[in-house]
């Protein structure tokens, strides 16, 4: 197994970065209790400053992620601070502070109906949700009269591939909050924890319910 890259030696740690990842660990904890992280599956990350992220080290259990369980890494995904070796997913995580300066935190799981959905409908390349009165808890959105899309993208280990290909679909001017992998799971992200938080939990409820329709009308 390589060693991760260490970041230039210029990098400074950002003050306060362990709390930063206290307070993402917390959220990480609850989404395991929910079951969305089986077998030390997920990652989550939240912006520290403009040039640097806290992000789970690889292969922890995410029901018991205390600060320790981070590292601190700059928007190439290199370790800055902290030990241990990133997720293998960091270049997913670091294209999108990269990317938008608005992003503040990213959470990746794998509950069941991310993983299906991402199963049962990467051939129609994402899910259109609208009509939804819960569409409400995306940011920005008013009213259930809109659309918001997740898009699916194929499954693969070459994370850089992936990064390019999400890249390429963030080109577009519709806003997203996510995407699903297929059989795989769902990356949402926000502004701050809270605000990521709601955006996946809006994700769940509404995956869930598009999976619910398509069973009815077989
Ligand atoms: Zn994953």
């Amino acid at each position: 197994m390589p060693a991760p890259v260490v970041a230039q030696l210029n990098a400074r740690p950002v003050p306060g970065w362990r709390e930063i990842a206290s307070n993402i660990a917390e959220a990480a904890r609850e989404l395991a209790a929910r079951g969305w992280t089986p077998a030390t599956a997920g990652n989550f990350s939240a912006r520290a400053d403009a040039s640097s992220a806290v992000i789970t080290v690889s292969g922890r259990d995410k029901g018991r992620l205390t600060a320790d369980d981070f590292l601190l890494v700059d928007l190439q995904g290199r370790v800055i601070d902290g030990n241990g070796k990133p997720s293998a997913e960091t270049p997913l995580h670091v294209q999108l502070y990269r990317r938008d300066a608005s992003i503040g935190a990213v959470l990746h799981t794998h509950s069941p109906y991310q993983t299906i959905a991402g199963r049962a409908l990467a051939c129609e390349g994402g899910i259109r949700f609208e009509g939804y009165e819960l569409l409400k808890a995306f940011a920005g959105v008013g009213t259930h009269e809109t659309q918001v899309t997740l898009p699916v993208f194929a499954n693969t280990q070459d994370m850089q591939e992936l990064a390019q290909r999400v890249e390429a679909r963030l080109e577009s001017d519709e806003p997203l909050f996510g995407y699903l992998i297929d059989g795989h799971g769902i990356y949402a992200w926000g502004t701050g924890v809270g605000d990521a938080m709601r955006h996946l939990e809006a994700f769940e409820f509404l995956i869930g319910c598009e999976l619910e329709l398509r069973r009815l009308a077989r």
